[in-house]
């Protein structure tokens, strides 16, 4: 078995000192997978995906038990752009790329931790997967939501992560653009060997890629399973793969 990129072990998270989000939550994702993290609208994934991160300190979220372990250390605790140099790098849910900048300066903001001379062929490499963004030279505002989308994963790529945090890449796309946009997710991380952790509504497409996956409801996870066993659970069936 693959050794352990990421575990986080019993976490508690509050925001504002107030409402408790997550309730002792834990998961584990080997190096080099796929985890998908599947849940109702309000379960707590992108809280999850903060908490990981570090991202939640900017919205008054606060781990108050348990803790993250990334390659063997732990990084609960840490900034989020130390997190970033440890190889965490999250790309948020509604893409928020900045519209007044063009592609290539979108993609320079990933690599923000970064003083190497590679930065420019790593674009290169960008534009081999997502070779729509090499030839839109105007402002970033203007690309379509499967562009940007592109673009925020271009943008994280830049960063060199180990592990990709992604929050709903198939949100507001057209089912075609939805299949493109996995099929690079898939891409990404059997050629860069990238881990990802993939939360989704769309349950379907993201148990189609992952190897493992958990269900959140209520800020605990309340079952986990290989792709094939989730997809073939008849109450994951029901409540998250409209019962096709
Ligand atoms: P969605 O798919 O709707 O984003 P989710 O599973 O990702 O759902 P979260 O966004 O993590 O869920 O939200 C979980 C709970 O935490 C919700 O009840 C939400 O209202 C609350 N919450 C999220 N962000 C904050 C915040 N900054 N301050 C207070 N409460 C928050």
């Amino acid at each position: 078995a693959a050794k352990t990129l990421l575990s986080v072990n019993n976490i508690e998270v509050v925001y504002n000192d107030v409402i408790l989000v997550l309730r002792g939550l834990s998961l584990t994702v080997p190096e080099g997978e796929i985890v998908a993290l599947l849940g109702a609208n309000g379960a707590g994934k992108s809280t999850t995906l903060k908490a990981i991160s570090g991202l939640l300190k900017a919205e008054d979220g606060e781990i108050t038990r348990g803790d993250v372990q990334f390659a063997g250390e732990t990084v609960s605790g840490l900034d989020p752009g130390q997190i970033v140099r440890r190889g965490i790098f999250q790309v948020m849910e509604g893409r928020r790329i900045v519209a007044d900048m063009t592609c290539r300066e979108n993609l320079m903001l990933g690599a923000f931790t970064r003083k190497d001379r590679e930065i420019s062929s790593d674009i290169d490499r960008v534009y081999q997967y997502f070779p729509r963004l090499k030839e839109r030279t105007g402002l970033a505002g203007y690309l379509s939501g499967g562009e940007q989308q592109m673009l925020a994963i271009g943008r994280a790529l830049m960063a060199r992560p180990k592990l990709i945090l992604m929050d709903e890449p198939s949100m507001g796309l057209s089912p075609l653009l939805v299949k493109e946009v996995f099929s690079i997710v898939r891409q990404i991380n059997r050629e860069l060997g990238v881990t990802i952790l993939l939360v989704e509504q769309n349950a379907r497409m993201a148990l189609s890629c992952a190897s493992y996956g958990y269900i959140m409801e209520q800020g605990k996870i309340v079952l986990d399973g290989t792709a094939e066993e989730l997809a073939n659970n008849e109450d994951v069936k029901e409540f998250y793969l409209g019962g096709g």
